[in-house]
């Protein structure tokens, strides 16, 4: 099938000719050269005119990719009703505009107009950006707000595409992500979807530990769009601090240790949303069955003591080990420290026997509450606040008990301390907690979903056209 009456769009009445294009360029180069000129001019010369065979191949292609798509719907797949218009479209891409023709019909099914080649080439409605141009504003700005990120787009590809549209663009791939996502988490509802997800785990054959560590951190985001000016007058600060949570999931198999002893993990799962802690719960459900969370001969939860975090481990990981983390109960011990006995070197001797005994002894926790249950009963003079400070860690101690078993998890070479979320989330908050930095409540929620796609090795899912697909 032909473009009828549009032969206009076809390349090849400017068809460019290779041997002439080469003679041209090697002019241009020799022009370069004898003004004086780096590597770098020559590079930047030969890219910008390999733009000029590009763009013409491009097109063609395109145009006969348009032409070879069957006019079927979409979604459903039904034939449609040819409303056999060629309408013309143009789309943005790496070489420049490049303008096609396709057919559009309607589905009596979805009572709705497609345009089927516009799906099956990757293009969005009303979005002009090409797939591969989709991908760099997507790149780009999960790197830098947009205002630098056009700029380094621009140096690097030449492409001029402009703060707002290049935003635009970043959100629209933000919003794909977050339906991605969204499918992955329905799949939970049902026992078919969750054996969809567990396929997508590749588990090594044998026994292996599941390690879950959680956290939380916070975002700022403007609630009030566009009243920000009256609320200031009124004495009212229009941003808003929201918490977002996040997780990681790793194998233990997946974690070494780099030349210098420190500790990497190979490959992992990152979950992060602050659509609250029932979307958190279910997004870490889909991601630990896309990890292998069904086949794992153990599992271990691993986060610091807050107590939705131990809720949430009940509810989802009840046969799973409950470990806090080592460093925040070390805090805790120093703060009754640093009430008994001051900036001194009588609360590091006081100190350091019960951080020996917690990761030495079998039941070193318990060990450490009959301790501090005795300087409550015993010494003499303890004040107000040393009182209510020893009261509220024995209270601590007696509430994460079962969940200090550092001698068991040493020999079993598991982690003992969450460090893997703590540097997660201060990954995302480098970018998400930029100076000056506001997020909408829509938007921020979609560029977390696209940071946390990329991070999961799934861009391939948004751009099958990824070299990187893993
Ligand atoms: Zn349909």
């Amino acid at each position: 099938m032909t473009a009828a009456g549009n032969d206009r769009l076809h390349p090849q009445d400017e068809a460019l000719d290779a041997n002439q294009w080469m003679a041209q360029v090697r002019a241009g180069l020799g022009d370069l050269m004898a003004k004086g000129c780096d590597i770098g001019q020559l590079e930047a010369y030969i890219e910008k005119r390999l733009k000029e065979l590009g763009r013409p191949l491009l097109e063609e292609a395109v145009q006969k990719l348009a032409d070879r798509q069957a006019l079927s719907c979409p979604r459903c797949d039904s034939p449609l009703h040819v409303e056999r218009h060629q309408r013309l479209r143009h789309v943005f891409s790496v070489f420049g505009k490049v303008p096609f023709v396709r057919s559009y019909g309607f589905c009596p099914r979805c009572q709705e107009r497609f345009y089927p080649a516009d799906h099956a080439m990757g293009l969005q409605e009303r979005a002009p950006a090409s797939p591969r141009v989709q991908e760099i504003c997507a790149l780009m700005v999960l790197e830098s707000p947009a205002a630098q990120a056009e700029a380094n787009i621009r140096r690097l590809t030449g492409l001029d595409l402009g703060q707002a549209s290049m935003h635009r663009e970043a959100r629209r791939q933000g919003e794909r992500a977050l339906q991605l996502r969204n499918a992955d988490v329905a799949l939970t509802n049902t026992a078919k979807g969750v054996r969809e997800l567990a396929r997508r785990a590749h588990p090594p054959k044998g026994k292996f530990t599941l390690v879950i560590e959680i956290d939380a951190w916070n975002i700022r985001e403007r609630d009030h769009w566009g009243q920000s000016q009256k609320m200031r007058a009124k004495g009212d600060d229009p941003s808003r601090w929201h918490w977002v949570y996040a997780g990681t999931i790793f194998r233990l198999d997946q974690r070494g240790k780099t030349a210098s002893g420190r500790s990497v993990i190979t490959e992992r799962g990152y979950v992060a949303t602050r659509q609250g802690l029932e979307a958190f719960e279910k997004q870490l459900c889909a991601e630990a069955l896309q990890r292998g969370f069904t086949k794992a001969s153990s599992v271990l939860v691993l986060a610091g003591g807050a107590v939705w975090i131990w809720n949430l481990a009940k509810n989802r990981f009840k046969d799973a080990t409950h470990r806090v983390d080592y460093y925040h109960v070390c805090e805790h011990l120093w703060t009754v420290a640093h009430d008994l006995y001051g900036q001194t070197p009588q609360a590091g001797q006081w100190v350091m026997p019960m951080l020996r005994w917690l990761k030495r002894r079998k039941d070193g926790a318990l060990d450490v509450i009959n301790a501090l249950r005795e300087i409550r009963e015993n010494l003499q003079e303890l004040t107000a606040k040393q009182q209510e400070t020893l009261d509220r860690e024995i209270g601590y101690f007696e509430g994460h008990k079962n969940r200090m078993d550092y001698k068991n998890g040493k020999a079993l070479d598991q982690p003992i301390g969450s460090g893997a979320i703590e540097s997660t989330c201060s990954q995302y908050q480098c970018r998400f907690k930029r100076t000056g930095q506001f997020w909408s409540l829509d938007g921020d929620e979609a560029f977390l979903a696209l940071a946390t796609l990329h991070r999961n090795g799934r861009w391939h899912r948004l751009f099958p056209h990824d070299q990187q697909k893993e």
